[in-house]
């Protein structure tokens, strides 16, 4: 058998109904939902939608929380990589006040060896100005997640 819907594919089950625009629309999402994911924990593709936000693998049957049609969602990723930056921030954080200052001294140091190599001194200043202006931004952010 050849194939049967050469344009509905999967909304082919509406036939008639709802209009184009909307079986276009609904074509998209049903396809996404269907397809398989690599499951993070035994690596196999074998994940699948259970219900809308809920992804369970078959190889080891966990239940993993996604999007609600597809298991890794653009603002899923983002969201990770900002709360993994924040956390290493509060890590160095943690440190003791002498040893940070220590650290950020010894930064700042490594810093302007590497501009003195190549760049004009008037660089030079702007950049400084920039490393000033950073440590400010890292303390609010500090100060509105202990709320
Ligand atoms: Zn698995």
């Amino acid at each position: 058998m050849g194939i049967r819907t050469k344009k509905v594919g999967i909304t082919g089950k509406y036939a008639t109904r709802y209009g184009q625009k909307l079986r276009k629309q609904v074509k998209a999402i049903e396809i996404l939902q269907r397809v398989k994911s690599i499951c993070p924990f035994c690596g196999k593709k074998s994940i699948r939608r259970e219900a809308a936000g809920i992804w369970k693998c078959r190889g080891c049957r966990r239940a993993i929380a996604g999007g609600a049609w597809e298991f890794v969602t653009t603002a899923a990723t983002t969201a990770k990589t900002t709360i993994n930056r924040l956390k290493k921030n509060l890590e160095s954080r943690k440190k003791p006040e002498k040893e940070r200052e220590e650290d950020e001294e010894e930064e700042q140091k490594q810093k302007k060896g590497q501009k003195d190599k190549g760049e004009k001194k008037e660089k030079k200043g702007k950049k400084e100005n920039k490393d000033k202006e950073k440590p400010k931004k890292e303390g609010k952010t500090k100060a509105t997640k202990k709320k």
